[in-house]
């Protein structure tokens, strides 16, 4: 609402000011063809319940889907049956192999002043402790600035707990921060001395869920246990041991192995006019193994496959192709972004997106295109307004599974989502169908169908303005 009456104001001061005053942004005109096959799959989208239809069949048939997992092999085959079912062509699974991590056991305890049950995660990555776990005195400290700042004998054989909080934001701005210890608390815990690493859960909720989530650096250099502990555990050990000295046995059991098969799979409607030229489509089918993978990703997998069904099901199909990536092995290190981007390096992909931030409500729609290509994102946007979607920034990210083309200068948008309540289910073993609301799920897909058919369908390039860099995990 707000976009709308800003527009309006723009239109009226434009058009009674002199020459030399900026103009209203100008928005590509778009057939009256165009208009109504937009508006008709718009509507239908929001009819549509085939994106819950799969992301239910994906928690229920299949379940936890961890990378290079048996589960997230049937996961493949799963969507793959699925989506030649549902008409696309060129339905395959592009096979690569990644590095397996899995805890079979992660228990923590505070020991003294008083037993207790601490709720925890292992940490992607994370080392196993000594059989039998190990017990240690807890150091804290507020975030990773006071851990690298600390000296070493205040750390050595002790366990670290960084209880760094993370900010609830809509755009989900506080991860970025938030996620950063997870990553590094484990080899700067190291490099102290210390036996082992606890973060507070990288998540906005006070639930006693812990959060999982990849560490890939201890791979390189860390070989410390590392677990995340739900935030209502956080808030005890804090209190704790504010309180005095506080011991915690910490029992953490993973496995490994090297070469362990995953794959992506790909799916497409071969554009009936320039079919060399992609519209890339992503989400991830891995998923963490506590929760059931519903909003990441399940969601996203739903969402621009449910989209690009819409689009298929047209009495003509659109000029250029509608490609599917379904990554797989996200979440340990965006090894399908990784291998997608190798095996595609000579593809020519006009726009690539990418759903995977849950199944909230989309509120804009931004885009990484030239200056010249923002008229026909305007256009789009146009089409995306009666769903309640406004104009986002020129620098959108385009997603973690993308970020291996958008490297190469491919252009990227965002439809971004409310991501209000996104942590608080993110990894989490609470990440279940109950973190989705069916309606927001259908106003994703109209959105997605819209943008999709209409970057399909249209004869214009995006080109960005230059190559990103690519977006860590
Ligand atoms: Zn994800
Ligand atoms: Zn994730």
């Amino acid at each position: 609402m707000r976009s709308m009456m800003f527009a309006v104001a723009t239109l009226a001061f434009a058009s009674a000011a002199s020459a030399q005053q900026a103009p209203a942004p100008a928005v590509a005109p778009i057939s009256a063809e165009m208009q109504r096959t937009v508006e008709r799959l718009r509507a239908r989208a929001l009819q549509d319940d085939t994106a819950w239809q799969t992301v239910e069949g994906l928690v229920t048939d299949i379940g936890p889907r961890l990378a290079g997992s048996d589960a997230e092999a049937r996961a493949r085959d799963w969507m793959v049956a699925r989506l030649r079912a549902q008409g696309f062509t060129n339905v395959h699974i592009e096979p690569f192999t990644i590095p397996f991590w899995d805890a079979t056991r992660e228990e923590a305890h505070i020991i003294s002043p008083g037993a207790q049950r601490l709720v925890i995660a292992a940490l992607g990555g994370s080392a196993s402790t000594p059989a039998g776990g190990l017990e240690a005195e807890v150091v804290r400290f507020t975030d990773m600035a006071a851990l690298q700042a600390a000296a070493p004998e205040s750390v050595r054989g002790r366990i670290v707990f960084v209880d760094e909080r993370m900010v609830r934001a809509q755009d989900g701005a506080g991860y970025g921060v938030a996620v950063a210890k997870r990553g590094n608390c484990a080899p700067v815990a190291q490099r102290l001395g210390a036996v082992a690493c606890l973060i507070r859960a990288v998540g906005t909720d006070s639930n006693r869920f812990a959060h999982q989530g990849g560490s890939s650096r201890q791979r390189e250099s860390a070989h410390l246990p590392a677990a995340s502990v739900s935030p209502a555990d956080a808030d005890i050990l804090a209190r704790l041991v504010a309180r005095g000295p506080v011991r915690v046995h910490l029992d953490i059991e993973t496995v490994t192995r090297e070469d362990a098969p995953s794959g992506n799979v790909i799916a497409e409607i071969r554009g009936r006019e320039r079919p060399n030229e992609i519209v890339l489509l992503a989400a991830h089918l891995d998923s963490w193994d506590l929760g059931q993978g519903a909003i990441d990703d399940g969601s996203g997998v739903a969402i621009v496959s449910a989209a690009a069904r819409l689009i298929r099901e047209l009495p003509r199909r659109p000029r250029r192709t509608i490609r599917l990536l379904i990554a797989g092995s996200e979440e340990t290190g965006v090894f399908g972004g990784a291998a997608y981007a190798r095996a595609h390096a000579n593809d020519t992909h006009i726009v690539a997106a990418e759903s995977d931030f849950g199944a909230g409500h989309i509120y804009a729609f931004g885009t990484r295109f030239s200056e010249a290509a923002l008229p026909y994102g305007r256009a789009i946007q146009r089409q995306l307004a009666p769903l309640g979607i406004i104009m986002g920034p020129n620098t959108a990210d385009g997603g973690a599974d993308i970020s291996g083309v958008r490297a190469t200068g491919v252009p990227v948008v965002d439809l971004s989502q409310d991501g209000s309540y996104y942590f608080d289910y993110h990894h989490t073993a609470n990440d279940t169908l109950y973190a989705i609301d069916p309606e927001d799920l259908r106003q994703n897909v109209a959105a997605w169908t819209v943008f999709a058919y209409m970057a399909a369908e249209s004869d214009w390039v995006f080109a960005a303005p230059a190559a990103a860099p690519a977006a860590t995990q």
